[in-house]
């Protein structure tokens, strides 16, 4: 069987050896043959070494094709979804490989409504690609190629539009030399901040720090935020779709908090993963709202924000879908709008101090593939014969079980690794080791 190309996220692997400019030009042949070979397509890429080679590639498979193809350039990913909307293309491409490091890049492509292609879209191109069923077009009807860079200016501004900070809001950002280094700190100020920057100059070696948003990456924003009396600190991923915030203190907020706290403002309806906590739910409460939990993945948020008309989704991973803007991750508004709630509420770790936090664990248990498939088979089983006040059962993504007293603990495979993690929250310790003890016992016994 021919090698799997999509995974999680788009196509992603390392440049020159599993992502090359022939995958990119045949990806772009592709996915022309799938848009009937006449159409638009938006074109951007993140700081990556590579994002020139795959952008020459990809464009040329597309123009060979039949499609016209509009190069927005380095941007964010959410410019690329912003930009297929705003144009009325077709469909939208982004060269990049999010938070993975600079030996890697990627593809992913967008719908014009904002939502990633599902993997049933992915599941075509992938056909088309691996039966070579693409076909060119004749001389007089190759695409045309345009450039346009007054989307950029809209989006902008449009971002800018869309808050509203109190004048002077010292805010420290760090976008790990990607794609939101030209971009993150103009608008932060355009919008009224105070910004000092650290990692936004545009290098695709990431020579600051890995473009992994997590604490480990994040010791010189988590100092400098303290250092210069900061209000608060913003880093992003390697393509700007994703953030996550330093208190005033220096500290890095808590995903699974900070996504409860943002959620609160919008109330209604709010999309999550699996995989998120308890305080969504006890947020989401507290305003009359309620929670929906979906597979894990931005797309899965989006279709369900898209069929239940949510006001807000968002993963623990710092992925925050704005519906009142665009459905797709927007790293730069999710900032945006946490300097906001910081300029007219309060000190983050304050407001961070509101949002309940309760004992959590998570564990991994290593095992072969086949013992991974195996074992997910009978886990509703298990889990049902083994525990018996369980109130809930999602086995939308993994088997999540929600028991009588708002414990909760999910099982599921790794997608990339060859492990069965497991996830659980409870409101007390005790409660906590018990349940851990009881799923390890159950998947242990039964590998
Ligand atoms: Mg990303």
């Amino acid at each position: 069987m021919a090698k799997k190309l999509f995974g999680t996220s788009g196509i992603r692997g390392k440049v020159n050896s599993e992502v090359t400019a022939e995958l990119a030009l045949n990806v772009g042949k592709s996915l022309a043959y799938y848009l009937g070979n006449q159409g638009r397509v938006v074109l951007g890429y993140d700081t990556r070494t590579s994002n020139e080679m795959l952008d020459q590639a990809i464009c040329a498979g597309l123009l060979e094709s039949g499609i016209d193809v509009i190069k927005i350039g380095l941007v964010p990913t959410p410019l690329v979804v912003y930009a297929t909307d705003k144009l009325k293309a077709d469909a939208g491409i982004m060269l990049t490989a999010s938070h993975n490091p600079p030996q890697y890049n990627g593809i992913k492509i967008w719908n014009p409504n904002g939502m990633a292609y599902t993997s049933a879209q992915e599941a075509k191109i992938e056909e088309i690609y691996h039966n070579k069923d693409y076909t060119s077009v004749t001389w007089d009807k190759i695409g045309s190629l345009s450039y346009n860079e007054e989307i950029k200016d809209q989006y902008i501004e449009d971002l800018v539009n869309l808050v509203d900070i109190k004048h002077g809001l010292k805010v420290v950002i760090d976008c790990a030399s990607g794609a939101g280094s030209e971009f993150s700190p103009l608008i932060f100020r355009k919008a009224g901040c105070d910004v000092t920057t650290l990692n936004c100059q545009v290098d695709g070696f990431f020579p600051g720090r890995n473009p992994e948003p997590n604490e480990e990456n994040l010791q010189t924003l988590m100092k400098t935020v303290v250092a210069i009396g900061a209000d608060l600190g913003i880093a992003h991923d390697g393509d700007a779709d994703r953030m996550i915030t330093v208190d005033e203190k220096g500290n890095i907020s808590p995903f699974d908090s900070l996504l409860a706290l943002i959620s609160k403002k919008f109330g209604g309806t709010v999309v999550t993963t699996v995989d998120a906590g308890l305080c969504m739910d006890e947020a989401l409460k507290e305003v009359g709202g309620n929670v929906l939990r979906t597979k894990v993945g931005d797309v899965n948020v989006a279709e369900v924000i898209i069929e239940e008309n949510a006001t807000f989704g968002g993963e623990p991973s710092g992925t925050w879908l704005h519906p009142d803007f665009c459905i797709c991750p927007d790293g730069i508004l999710s900032g945006l709008r946490m300097a906001e709630i910081v300029s007219n509420e309060g000190k983050l770790s304050d407001l961070l101090k509101e949002i309940p936090t309760y004992p959590n664990i998570r564990e991994k248990v290593v095992c072969s593939k086949e013992a991974k498939i195996n074992i997910m088979k009978n886990m509703e089983q298990l889990l049902t014969d083994n525990f018996d006040d369980i109130r809930e059962i999602n086995v939308i993504d993994g088997v999540r079980i929600t028991f009588e007293d708002d414990s909760w603990v999910l099982v599921r495979p790794s997608g990339t690794e060859d492990y069965v993690r497991v996830t659980l929250e409870s409101k007390n310790q005790e409660r906590a080791e018990f349940i851990r003890d009881e799923c390890l016992k159950i998947i242990n016994d039964n590998l």
